[in-house]
């Protein structure tokens, strides 16, 4: 078992004045971070950590990345918001270069991601209404055991983690929750009231779980037989993090609507969105949804620049090359202190084996070395560093993640 970390006094100090006057919705660990750039950041103390968590997948281009700098810098000294009362000149770029990437007809900014889920909700509910013609308030949604989709009150009533449900009801209804990895649990789910199935194609959350091959397929072909929107939360396996452009690609699988969010930000502002052809997103008028900075100039102009970088596809192959070679390493450490090795592309997750510790002793451990990780859900830790990371650098994190599981021993 591990002591907690070394913390200089400080560094102590200012976490407790951080908590001081804060709600204790966190439980963060006990780095006080300054600074940052590319993979690394700096703490108050002038101490470097390399940052494998990246923002839980906001930061896939880096701290800093110049070029989304440079497009939120320009913008910032034009034009940074409108409300959407009015046209401004970022907006029809921005729809068209999203657009283009996700190969769907129209783009609904929002800006965090638990917006954008309750957009696609939304949207799917009124589609099925209009469209698929389910009675007036009866639509229902599936979704997976396990799930993160976000903090909305409606969101967490289908959630099965009872820290994120318990004591937040009453809920709303109209939500079925099945099995994650089990297309036959989608299909004994549905009936005619069913208007979506709504699921992470990757569950990043639950500890980087990925479904059983072909199941992605099979819940396509399940919701297109059966008149059911597929909807992806790729908020945070999207965007280049499986070594993809989104992670439902890696079984070719096209949903209806791409739910989008973290990376699209840049790691400057909460950007998120959802992307689907007209003959969904097309039911939503004028009056019916929106939000005040849901599009503003200064979001697209850093999603456009986010879309550009993707464009190339150099990012998604790094995460694949990146993924393989940290993939391969995570699996020499199966039998020496982790018990298993998850994930997709440049994402994984590790569960420790308990009788060395938590995942959040070992996420203390490697802070102590100089590695920033967070623990999900006990004894599982998340590795997902920035897709700019150096061969060099991932390589060293997985040394010293060696280091305190032997230390931990
Ligand atoms: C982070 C996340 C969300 C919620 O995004 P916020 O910006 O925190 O509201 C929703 N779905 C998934 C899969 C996520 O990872």
């Amino acid at each position: 078992m591990t002591q907690s970390p070394r913390i200089s006094p400080t560094t102590a100090a200012l976490v407790e004045q951080s908590e001081r006057r804060s709600a204790h919705n966190y439980h963060p660990l006990p780095v006080v971070i300054h600074q940052a750039e590319g993979a690394w950041v700096t703490d108050v103390e002038g101490r470097r950590y390399l940052d494998c968590l990246a923002g839980y997948s906001s930061l896939n281009f880096g701290h800093g990345n110049p070029v989304i700098l440079a497009a939120a810098r320009a913008q910032l000294d034009r034009l940074t918001l409108t409300s959407r009362a009015f046209v401004h000149d970022r907006f029809a770029d921005f729809c068209a270069a999203l657009g283009d990437l996700t190969g769907k007809d129209m783009i609904l900014p929002m800006n965090t991601g638990a917006e954008a889920v309750e957009t696609a909700i939304k949207v799917a509910r009124k589609w099925g209404y209009e469209v698929k013609g389910v009675p007036d308030g009866m639509a229902t949604i599936i979704v997976a055991e396990n799930n993160f989709h976000g903090r909305t009150t409606t969101i967490v009533g289908f959630s099965t983690d009872p820290d994120a449900r318990n004591g937040f009801g009453p809920f709303a209804p109209g939500f079925r929750v099945v099995k994650y990895g089990s297309a036959d649990a989608i299909r004994d789910a549905i009936d005619d009231t069913t208007v979506a199935v709504l699921i992470e194609p990757v569950q990043g959350e639950a500890g980087v779980l990925v479904p059983p091959d072909g199941y992605l397929t099979q819940v396509r072909e399940i919701c297109a037989e059966n008149r059911v929107l597929m909807i992806a939360d790729e908020i945070q396996s999207g965007l280049g993090r499986t070594g993809d452009t989104f992670a439902c690609d890696h079984e070719g699988v096209v949903p209806d609507m791409y739910v989008l969010g973290k990376a699209l930000g840049g790691g400057v502002v909460p950007v998120s969105a959802v992307a689907a052809d007209a003959a969904v997103l097309g039911v939503i008028r004028p009056g019916q949804h929106g939000s005040t900075f849901g599009g503003n100039p200064l979001a697209c102009a850093v999603g456009i620049a986010v879309v550009e970088l993707l464009s190339t596809g150099e990012y998604q192959t790094r995460a694949r090359e990146l993924g393989a070679l940290l993939h391969g390493r995570l699996r020499g450490l199966v039998g020496h202190g982790l018990l298993a090795v998850r994930g997709r592309g440049l994402w994984a997750g590790i569960d420790i084996d308990p009788s060395l510790g938590t995942g959040r002793q070992v996420s203390e451990a490697l802070l102590e070395r100089g590695v920033l990780v967070k623990d999900t859900h006990g004894s599982t830790v998340r590795l997902g560093p920035p897709l700019v990371i150096s061969e060099e650098d991932l390589m060293w994190a997985v040394d010293r993640l060696a280091e305190a599981l032997s230390d931990l021993r």
